[in-house]
């Protein structure tokens, strides 16, 4: 007999934070993901952020940390793309929940008279619209399990109509769910012991919401002892084997094999009353974490970015998924990466820096709005260009080096992208096609149809957004890179390199490598005779996997590691 008919499917696993934010929820909810999968699951992730914005796109990377794009163009929350890098999946719009999306569609069946003449409230209906979504997202992925991360912590106002959802979903139906804590045991220096407490007082904000959790995994500096887990067990009512050490690692894909330690797969499937469909040995993954904690000689790799200093601390977030290939590739060329954040506006204001440069085997300018740091960032690729280091351009960092092509080798001294023309921002229609758009050398421009939406203000979620078509041509290092003539790549951009000048590029040796068939929009720029110079109006780096490097970044780091 199947399993679905011995046991209904799918099941649900909720997974919310205690104590403090940070500590790793995503990635914890995308390990566990992989450890299902590897017993033979299909699985899906759903994030839930509490915030009122309809989706990620339009806030501030150093605010909210990196926006991921799905296939089907979905800007959210970059848990999402520790979800897909786990679990191996793609996923879509209906994996991602905010309160903004909710109550946009509750108001939305409400002016369309959906509730039939009823009082719409608070509660049920938000919930209930939550519960909707989750299932929706299930069915869609086909799923045996969707693992639906709470985002925020517990205890705060505003995640709790999501926690609510749970309870209410658990009362319907409580054999096909689990709830999943994810707490912090905090070891203050002057005491120098695990304190547990800050965790009991995040199970009792759990219960006043009505959920008892099924698991509490541990977060901590260092594996839990023996007391500990007792001292949880007691104090929250969980089992003992039912809490979960989970300590500080190096290395995030080791988690998935740090839960198995504690055989946190099979004491989900017990709460289930399931069996394991196959031996699950996260083989890949250890192979993987063996090559990551062996991996000695270096892979150099300098970012010239923006959206890292916050105050007196430099921060990552925002270009996670970067990070990640980088790292997917050089472990998958056996090199340790280093990387190395270097501030745009440093290169404008001290432009003698930009030989530091040299120190790095490879180069990467990545996606980035506004004007701040630009004229930097077309001087470092200046450099790249001229004293063949390596360099990948992702998105904006495709357009600055057409800019800086058109400037320095085509002779077009005010070439720029129309992003940063402010006299002529958002033309439209007759105004596209004045002269005045060839005086400028806007060799990138708006697309028509963006720049009406521009002119519109508006902004949300209307970007060239998700996966398009590309063709590659013949004898490029795109297609040694890919193999194929055909690639399909997830966009966000309103910009775009524009045809007028095609020509006047291609004489001077720049490589249209890969075009758009539909619209014939350039999509990866080369330069021949450089070690490795590409640049892509796409984001390769959200379609890299720990197993699977992406092709791009693969090329790039063999390139910088021949530099090296
Ligand atoms: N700002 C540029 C555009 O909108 C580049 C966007 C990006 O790098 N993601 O086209």
């Amino acid at each position: 007999m199947s399993l679905k008919k011995k046991n209904k499917m799918p099941k649900f696993i909720f997974v919310a934070g205690g104590v403090m934010s940070g500590i790793g929820k995503g990635v914890a909810t995308a390990s566990i993901g992989r450890i299902l999968k590897s017993k033979g699951f299909r699985v899906t992730a759903i994030k839930i952020d509490p915030y009122v914005n309809v989706d990620a796109g339009t806030m501030n990377p150093i605010e909210h940390g990196e926006i991921f794009v799905t296939a089907d163009g979905t800007e959210c929350d970059q848990d999402v793309g520790n979800y897909e890098r786990f679990i191996d999946e793609d996923l879509n719009t209906f994996n991602y929940i905010t309160t903004g999306r909710v109550y946009q569609s509750v108001i939305n069946r409400e002016r369309n008279l959906e509730y039939g003449g009823k009082c719409v409230e608070v509660v049920p209906h938000i919930p209930e619209e939550v519960i909707w979504r989750i299932k929706k997202a299930t069915k869609k992925a086909k799923a045996d399990f969707a693992l639906i991360e709470i985002g925020g912590t517990v205890g705060e106002y505003q995640n709790s109509l999501f926690l609510e959802a749970a309870r209410m979903m658990r009362l319907s139906q409580p054999k096909d769910i689990v709830f999943i804590l994810i707490s912090y045991l905090p070891i203050p220096s002057i005491i120098g012991e695990m304190k547990t407490k800050p965790t009991q007082q995040a199970v009792r904000w759990l219960n006043m919401a009505g959920i008892q959790p099924d698991i509490i995994l541990a977060r901590s500096l260092v594996p839990l002892d023996k007391p500990r887990k007792n001292k949880i067990s007691i104090f929250c009512n969980v089992s003992r084997e039912d809490v979960i050490s989970a300590p500080d690692i190096k290395a995030i894909y080791e988690i998935p094999i740090n839960f198995e330690k504690d055989k946190l797969g099979e004491r989900i499937l017990k709460k289930f009353g399931l069996k394991i469909k196959k031996k699950g040995n996260l083989r890949d993954w250890k192979r993987l974490v063996r090559v990551i904690k062996t991996v000695k000689k270096p892979v150099r790799i300098g970012i010239v970015g923006k959206y890292f200093e916050t105050g007196k601390f430099t921060l990552m977030d925002s270009y996670l998924s970067i990070i990640e290939a980088i790292k997917h590739a050089s472990w998958f060329h056996k090199r340790k990466p280093e990387i190395y954040w270097l501030s745009a506006e440093t290169y404008e204001k001290n432009p003698y820096l930009l030989k530091e440069l040299k120190e790095y085997d490879g180069v990467i300018v990545p996606g980035g709005f506004g004007s701040r740091g630009i004229e930097g960032k077309i001087k470092a690729i200046e450099f790249c260009r001229k004293n063949k280091i390596p360099y990948l351009g992702l998105c904006l960092g495709m357009q600055l080096a057409v800019v800086e092509f058109a400037r320095n080798v085509c002779g077009l001294k005010k070439a720029n992208s129309a992003e940063f023309l402010p006299e002529s921002r958002h033309p439209v229609g007759d105004e596209l096609r004045s002269s005045s758009r060839f005086a400028n050398a806007r060799v990138i421009d708006v697309m028509p149809e963006q720049g009406l939406l521009l002119k519109e203000k508006k902004y949300g979620g209307t970007m060239r957004l998700g996966e398009y078509k590309c063709k590659i041509k013949p004898k490029t290092l795109s297609l040694k890179a890919y193999k194929t003539t055909t690639i399909s790549e997830r966009h966000r951009h309103r910009y775009e390199l524009n045809n007028d000048f095609r020509d006047k590029l291609e004489k001077k040796g720049m490589v249209m490598a890969g075009i758009n068939p539909e619209k014939d929009l350039v999509e990866i720029i080369e330069l021949p005779k450089h070690p490795f110079f590409v640049g892509t109006q796409f984001h390769p780096e959200f379609k890299s996997r720990p197993i699977n490097p992406h092709p791009l970044f693969r090329e790039f780091i063999k390139a910088a590691v021949k530099q090296h």
